[in-house]
């Protein structure tokens, strides 16, 4: 009886997953495999609120296919040598992978190759499974990537893409190949304690919300940072509980400006994903440098602390940093300006602040992590590297009555309407209610000259 291994990895669902069908097509038997891989745990890309997301999808993913006859594999350590254990355990002639645009994910399939190639077996890699058009699929005619969006958004539109597919109604996976316990989140310390839940079913419950009741809204919505009208599916996206080929297809199907606005912010996904396959240095150098000699030494640090502990004086960056925190998720508007306040008004090494999101972040991704940096930084592919956001104004502008901040920011929650950006305004008898809010620890137009200097700008 032939058996195929399925290596599921950013993939953790069952529908409109290609691997899957194409292994269930070309043998009786599957095994649905997921290796905890020594490799990422070992490049500190593990961090408590994915790990505990992870378990979620770990334990859905088992629970879908034993409703379907099967179950999932799990084993620890090095991705290659468990995926030839288990190839061997259940005698299996093939494996089916995802394609994934990281450099490591480049480096695990060769080696996965090599490996099963000596061993006289295949390796199958499938495309869109992880993007909704992948890397290369689109390129300009003088590059291997498109380094500006909106050329890449007309091509990314006008390529054709497969239907979505079903999930299969029965998975037969042998029972002489043994698992690991799945790991449970509640055994993961260190979580915050507005963590999302993770898992396929809990993905699609989202998604058909979503459709049904928020993507109309999205275009005038999406940068209301009180309102939080955005899907919140980015950490599904990472982990793959939801197919990006699908959600673009419903989401198309569902029509409208908001829809086409939500998709054209998924094809941001894959622009960033296109560019990080062909520039995987990207991830930690500069994409386009600026010579930047970003601030280091004492006062810098107190700064970057303050920055993390949501402790600038600054209401609006400080509230996006405790949603960070809080919930391990924030909206793209904070992503925005909080990193602008970070690398521009305090001119620090955007490395540093992306490494700070990746300890927190439950949808924390390599590509959309460090090349959103990048652009805010304008080390990236911003048109407009030294545009510089001032955070009162972002306040006043996109949390005009101080709803967000009066959420996030408790020392702030009795300063009523737009004069919660602007604490150190108020009266002395005003201020002295507001416990040990800190002042501004930088005024806005020394930032804005030093970093005006630092790039030549003056
Ligand atoms: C400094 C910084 C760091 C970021 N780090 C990450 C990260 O680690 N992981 C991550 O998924 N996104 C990251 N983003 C992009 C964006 O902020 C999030 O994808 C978005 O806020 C997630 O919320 P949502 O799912 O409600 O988004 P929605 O607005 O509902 O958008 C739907 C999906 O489109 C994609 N998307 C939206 N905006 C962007 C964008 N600017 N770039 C790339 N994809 C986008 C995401 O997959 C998102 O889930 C970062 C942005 C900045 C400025």
């Amino acid at each position: 009886m032939n058996t195929s291994v399925v290596l599921f990895t950013a993939d953790l669902r069952l529908h409109d997953h290609p691997p899957l069908r194409a292994a269930l097509d070309g043998a009786r038997r599957v095994v649905p495999l997921f290796v905890r891989d020594d490799g990422i745990d070992g490049a500190g890309f593990t961090a408590p609120n994915r790990l505990a997301f992870l378990a979620d999808c770990l334990r859905d993913l088992d629970a879908g296919l034993r409703e379907r006859g099967g179950r999932l594999v799990l084993r620890s350590g090095d991705v290659v040598a468990e995926v030839l254990k288990v190839v061997a355990e259940a005698d299996a002639d093939e494996v089916h992978l995802a394609a994934d645009a990281s450099g490591y994910a480049h480096r695990r399939e060769h080696a996965l190759r090599e490996a099963l190639e000596a061993d006289g077996r295949r390796l199958h890699v499938h495309d869109t499974v992880t993007a909704a058009v992948e890397p290369g699929a689109v390129t300009p005619t003088a590059s291997d990537h498109f380094a500006v969006f909106t050329p890449y958004f007309r091509h990314w539109s006008g390529h054709s893409q497969r239907d979505p597919i079903g999930a299969p109604r029965k998975v037969n996976v042998p029972d002489d190949v043994k698992s690991e316990e799945l790991p449970s989140r509640d055994a993961v310390s260190g979580t915050s304690p507005g963590l999302a839940e993770g898992g396929e079913a809990e993905g699609r419950r989202m998604v058909a919300d979503w459709l049904r009741s928020g993507i109309e809204a999205y275009e005038d919505q999406h940068d209301d940072l009180a309102g939080d009208g955005t899907s919140r599916l980015s950490p599904h996206l990472h982990f793959g509980t939801v197919s990006p080929v699908e959600l673009v297809h419903r989401s198309r199907l569902a029509g409208g400006a908001g829809a086409d606005a939500f998709v054209r912010q998924v094809a941001w996904r894959d622009f960033n994903r296109q560019l990080l396959a062909v520039r995987p240095e990207a991830s930690h150098a500069d994409y386009r440098t600026r010579r930047d000699r970003w601030r280091t030494g004492k006062k810098a640090e107190a700064d970057i602390e303050a920055w993390r502990q949501g402790r600038t004086g600054y209401p609006i960056v400080d509230a996006a940093m405790r949603q960070l925190r809080h919930e391990g998720w924030m909206h793209n508007r904070g992503r925005l300006l909080t990193a602008s306040f970070l690398t521009k008004t305090l001119y620090v090494d955007w490395r540093v602040g992306a490494r700070h999101f990746l300890d927190l972040l439950v949808d924390g991704d390599v590509a959309n992590n460090q090349l959103n940096w990048q652009w805010t930084a304008g080390t990236g592919t911003d048109t407009r590297p030294n545009r510089v956001l001032n955070p009162t104004a972002q306040g006043r502008r996109y949390d005009p009555d101080g709803a967000y901040v009066r959420r996030w920011v408790e020392e702030l929650a009795d300063v009523e309407g737009k004069a919660v950006h602007e604490p150190w305004k108020l009266s002395g008898s005003e201020r002295a209610k507001l416990g040990d809010y800190p002042d501004p620890i930088v005024d806005l137009k020394d930032g804005l000259d030093r970093f005006r200097h630092a790039r030549g700008l003056e």
